[in-house]
């Protein structure tokens, strides 16, 4: 049946609410069905998306233009629509889909209206072509799973990242990674150094640094962290009580540029700076060690020339004197040769206590010693050293025992009263006190010898240093330094009193250490 035609027959079909312009000129397609489902007219774009001529279609079932698995059910929903029609959208909730001629199918929207005429009922279908709609959507549902794809990969990124950091930040040795704002508040604190100060981030965070910090230190570093706080990188030192910090600071922008927080590392150096000193002190003894060495060599080829060539003089003498009646002369150049050989053990046994003491190598062994004999003994030995006339006298104000090192004891011993000897002319006594005070022992050793000019007083107990006045008589200068380091080490003290001109005494303190 050609509707169309019919309509300007006067067919009965009143297509007044139709006007055939716009019905030709619509962009949807049109078609009508009549109550059996036979399509009754259609306009230019129902055919063109449906890819029929109009005649193919016209008088045949709509249910040729609805795919085919859904032709049954759509003549049931057709067949109900004409029987309660309404105006309204098809296939609510569903994706609509049409048949082409050449069984492709796409998807479309379709509005149903209705209206009737004498002798029938007639349904009205506007459909649209979505096809270029759907592609969009499905294009931009793409796009957005990428996207949501995108989002989800970077927010594991950044959570793998901020954890990495976090991980960083809290295995960071010996020291702390820390974020202050512009109060000096804690906003990010983490490293390893929190476990040893037994604090967490957690309670750091929102504390204030500053108040953390000793008085001492607290306004200089506040200070320096200003700086920062004006753009500027800073790296400084900070020691709280006994710990060594090294701190590195940089100022953190915000977007605009402002610096409103800064990025401190703290690092706890204590423990470097410890070995540095250390070694430090090392190469300082090694260099004081060589430095002594070769200063006992330039000694030691000057000081033992004399005892030398003495020795050699006396012998090439004594060599000459044979008669019985020389026996005299025999024996001052004994005497000469064994005071030269004396001379020169002490130079070498000076040396050997220096090394030993400097090379930290020495201990004390001590032992009861009855002062009493143990002075007499040294001064019958000493009795050797003596000039002509010369006398060693020995006063004790009382007796007693003491606990001490007996080499070190005889070391001070011999060295004070060599020294008397040494420093005073013929003809002197040289006195030697003994006293017990307050659990201690003291012993001075007075001479009138040559005295110790005021201006080398105070250096007299220096490694090497030989008053002025001494210059022509033979020494090395290590004795006193020996006999204070030995004195040192048994927790005793050594000081004197001295007149140019008019003697010394030296005198020595020790204390008694239990002896019984
Ligand atoms: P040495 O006697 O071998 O030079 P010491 O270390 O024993 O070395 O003494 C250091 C210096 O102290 C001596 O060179 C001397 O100038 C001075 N001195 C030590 N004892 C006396 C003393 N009893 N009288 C005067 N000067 C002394």
């Amino acid at each position: 049946m050609d509707l169309k035609h019919e309509t300007s027959k006067s067919s009965g079909l009143q297509l007044a609410r139709v006007s055939q312009a716009l019905f030709e000129s619509a962009a949807e397609g049109l078609i009508v069905i009549d109550a059996r489902g036979k399509m009754v007219l259609l306009n230019q774009r129902a055919c063109e998306m449906l890819g029929y001529l109009e005649e193919e279609l016209i008088g045949a079932q709509i249910e040729m233009l609805v795919p085919m698995n859904l032709a049954g059910e759509h003549q049931k929903l057709r067949e109900g629509f004409v029987h309660e029609p309404s105006r309204r959208s098809m296939g609510i909730g569903r994706d609509l889909r049409a048949r082409r001629k050449d069984g492709s199918e796409f998807p479309v929207e379709i509005s149903l209206n209705h209206f009737e005429n004498e002798d029938d009922r007639y349904v009205m279908a506007l459909i649209s072509d979505i096809t270029q709609r759907k592609r969009t959507e499905q294009e931009l549902e793409k796009l957005n799973l990428e996207l949501e794809h995108r989002v989800q990969l970077r927010t594991r990124e950044l959570a793998d990242s901020q954890n990495l950091y976090a991980v960083i930040a809290r295995n960071f040795p010996n020291g702390i990674i820390m974020v202050f704002d512009q109060d000096f508040n804690y906003v990010f604190a983490e490293g390893r150094e929190l476990f040893k100060m037994g604090v967490t981030s957690d309670e750091l965070v929102g504390t204030n640094y500053l108040t953390r910090l000793g008085e001492g230190v607290r306004d200089t570093i506040e200070l320096r962290l200003r700086e920062v706080f004006e753009g500027q990188n800073a790296n400084f030192d900070m020691i709280v009580d006994d710990k060594h910090y090294e701190l590195h600071a940089v100022p953190l922008r915000d977007s605009t540029g402002l610096v409103n927080r800064i990025l401190v590392v703290e690092t706890n150096v204590t423990q470097q700076k410890r070995a540095e000193k250390n070694m430090l002190k090392t190469l300082d003894k090694e260099r004081q060690l060589n430095e002594l060495k070769s200063r006992f060599v330039a000694m030691a080829s000057h000081e033992f020339r004399t005892p030398l060539s003495t020795i050699l003089t006396s012998l090439s003498l004594v060599a000459r004197y044979t008669a019985p009646e020389q026996e005299a002369n025999r024996l001052k150049h004994y005497n000469r040769i064994r005071s030269s050989v004396h001379n020169l053990t002490g130079i070498l046994n000076d040396f050997l206590s220096l090394d030993k003491l400097e090379t930290g190598m020495i201990a004390t062994n001590p032992e009861q010693i009855e002062l009493r004999a143990f002075l007499e003994d040294m001064v019958d030995e000493l009795h050797s050293l003596c000039k002509d006339g010369q006398t060693i006298s020995l006063q004790f104000e009382n007796d007693g025992i003491v606990k001490a090192d007996k080499n070190m004891l005889r070391n001070i011993v011999m060295n004070l009263i060599s020294n008397a000897l040494k420093y005073s002319g013929e003809n002197q006594t040289v006195e030697v006190k003994a006293a017990f005070r307050d659990a201690k022992v003291y012993v001075s050793v007075v001479d009138h010898g040559i005295g110790i000019p005021e201006a080398d007083q105070n250096h007299m107990f220096e490694r090497f240093f030989r008053a002025h006045n001494a210059t022509n008589i033979q020494g090395t200068g290590l004795g006193l330094n020996i006999v204070k380091k030995y004195l040192d080490l048994m927790g005793g003290d050594i000081w004197f009193e001295s007149t140019p001109g008019n003697g010394s005494i030296f005198n020595f303190v020790l204390p008694q250490n239990d002896a019984q």
